[in-house]
């Protein structure tokens, strides 16, 4: 099932996730949907509380479908190890229309629960090492947004407030 994914403005983004407990046929389903739901958007990750659930689960999929080994889940995810430096333009399903640099580190290295709940340490480069601390950040109730500088963060939002004035958000 596709779900509507949250916009900004809305508190579930800023909120942070329940740990994820139960490794069950409710959770298979959810991941199933998140999946489903990032892909109709067009994403590359995505956490539950884009689809207004609080939980501490994302999904990942750096080559948007070309590779079945890429989907990567992520419960109770932990950054372990971050290396480097790399300026990058970021976006957000949350926040769509918007992209912004971001100097986020170049090598991160996670450590997650699978769909199963078995624990995996897993390194990343680049675009992946983006998207486990962007969806970490998620999960932390914290937005992409919380990297940039104060006055164009400011910008951002008065834009973000226009459109939610002119119903367009
Ligand atoms: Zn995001």
């Amino acid at each position: 099932m596709i779900h509507p994914i949250v916009k900004y403005g809305d508190p579930v983004l800023e909120t942070p996730g329940q740990p994820v407990e139960k490794f069950d046929d409710d959770l298979q389903k959810l991941v199933a949907d998140m999946f489903e739901s990032m892909y109709a958007a067009n994403g590359v990750g995505l956490a539950a509380p884009q689809i207004g659930i609080s939980r501490r689960i994302a999904v990942i999929d750096i080559t948007f479908k070309e590779d079945p080994d890429a989907k990567l889940v992520l419960a109770n995810p932990e950054i372990i190890h971050k290396e480097g430096k790399h300026s990058q333009p970021e976006g957000c399903l949350s926040i769509p229309e918007f992209r912004e640099p971001v100097t986020r580190a170049k090598k991160v290295t996670i450590r997650a629960q699978d769909i199963n709940g078995e624990w995996y340490e897993k390194t990343g480069e680049d675009l992946l090492a983006r998207a486990f601390l962007h969806e970490t950040d998620h999960l932390n109730g914290k937005l992409y947004i919380s990297h940039i500088s104060a006055l164009k963060r400011d910008l951002m939002k008065r834009k973000i407030r226009k459109l939610m004035k002119a119903g367009e958000w």
